[in-house]
């Protein structure tokens, strides 16, 4: 039996596959089981922020497994402050107060939960096109019927969805029940939306108003994927709460919730809590995944080179009809089709670069920020060849 019929057969059939045996990484690149190499651009849907495998995560994350595995939030741990003090550096003025749980979901279950308590009220905005997770709080706060439908009648009905990017219809939604508003400055799963500077700002203008929170959704976007460390800064605003997942533990499971004191202070012993939260592998291993996107200026590379991948995939739009847009901050990347895209991406794979679905129409980029000038060509190349040969046939 091959290694996919022996994963179908066990593992719950719930994802997309592509027929890719993954079995090595390093920094951009990954190699199937018969040594077959890709450029990633998938990176486990962005985890692998700063590269797979990156020598200073490893270092990290080897050292703390001979150390210490396990140590509940219970009892102190020096990795832990260490990473809670390095975060709080980097975090916006104002966010200094930290849970952390184990993914994306999680740290928005969090989020919610302060917002309710923090308010005393239980009505929450989201927004057309917004994901922020399958948990069954995350679940209710996303857009997207296919995940929500099977589970409408357990999830939580105090959620209102505002058109996105839509600052009347906003404004006819929040009201003083409102504990919180939740955005993806940059909306990832729905096709790479970037949001317009006048909405964040109205955002942020009337949670103030109506007294709600703002909470911001940086699971996708954050960590210098968009060309900032955190995608709000784009739009210069201070949000109340932030989330934030996916690369920050270089692959290792972590997520975060940032709020200001005040917030995260109303949580009371036993009200909020995870067994593997602080988990000092975890804080390892994101202690130096912080250092690496700092140190490297990751932020900058993917605002460089993500302007020239960028650049060059507009060309290939000039050059084909099947494209409707290219759009995107930094390393996040989508590539809007004419055509369903499913073919594109068999054969954007069989010739070695590894894209990733958004929305229905939608190819996204998301490699890891140290891709260089060299790797983005190879990929606007392989996707200008492929769209060529798709549109002569
Ligand atoms: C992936 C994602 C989540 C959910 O994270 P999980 O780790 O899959 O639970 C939430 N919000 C955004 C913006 C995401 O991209």
């Amino acid at each position: 039996m091959s290694i996919a019929e022996a994963e179908n057969r066990i593992l719950a059939e719930v994802y997309q596959k592509f027929p890719i045996v993954a079995v090595r990484g390093k920094g951009v690149l990954v190699w199937d089981s018969k040594g077959r190499e890709y450029i990633d651009c998938m990176s486990g849907y962005g985890v692998a922020i700063v590269g797979h495998c990156h020598p200073k995560v490893v270092e990290a994350v080897k050292n703390q497994c001979e150390k210490l595995m396990v140590c509940h939030c219970s009892l102190y741990n020096d990795v832990r402050v260490e990473f809670l003090e390095t975060l709080v550096k980097y975090t916006p003025k104002g966010l200094d107060k930290v849970f952390l749980s184990n993914s994306g979901a999680e740290s928005i279950e969090c989020a919610v939960k302060l917002a309710a308590k923090y308010t005393g009220r239980r009505e929450f905005i989201a927004f057309t096109g917004s994901y922020h997770g399958k948990t069954l709080g995350a679940l209710s706060l996303t857009w997207s019927l296919k995940y929500r439908k099977p589970f409408e009648h357990l999830l939580y009905p105090h959620v209102k969805f505002a058109r996105y990017n839509d600052v009347e219809d906003f404004e006819s939604k929040i009201t003083d029940n409102t504990a919180a508003v939740i955005v993806e400055p940059v909306q990832g799963e729905s096709g790479i939306h970037i949001s317009s500077y006048e909405f964040i700002k109205c955002l942020r203008e009337l949670t103030y108003r109506y007294g709600a929170l703002l909470i911001v959704d940086e699971v996708q976007a954050g960590l210098g994927r968009t060309g900032r460390l955190w995608s709000h800064q784009h739009f210069n605003i201070d949000p109340d709460i932030m989330c934030i997942a996916k690369g920050i533990g270089g692959g290792i499971p972590l997520g975060v919730t940032v709020a200001r004191s005040e917030i995260m202070n109303v949580l009371r012993i036993g009200e909020h809590s995870s067994t593997f939260s602080g988990n000092p592998v975890a804080c390892a291993a994101a202690k130096a995944v912080l250092n690496v996107i700092v140190e490297e200026n990751l932020a900058g590379n993917a605002e460089r080179v993500g302007g020239k991948l960028r650049d060059m995939l507009q060309k290939v739009k000039s050059e084909t009809p099947l494209i409707r847009e290219v759009r995107g901050l930094g390393l996040m990347i989508g590539i809007e089709m004419k055509v369903n895209i499913y073919n594109i991406l068999l054969e954007t794979i069989r010739r070695g670069v590894i894209p990733l679905y958004s929305g229905i129409n939608t190819i996204r980029l998301l490699p890891p920020l140290v891709i260089n000038d060299d790797q983005v060509g190879r990929v606007a190349g392989v996707l200008g060849e492929v769209m060529k040969a798709y549109t002569v046939k």
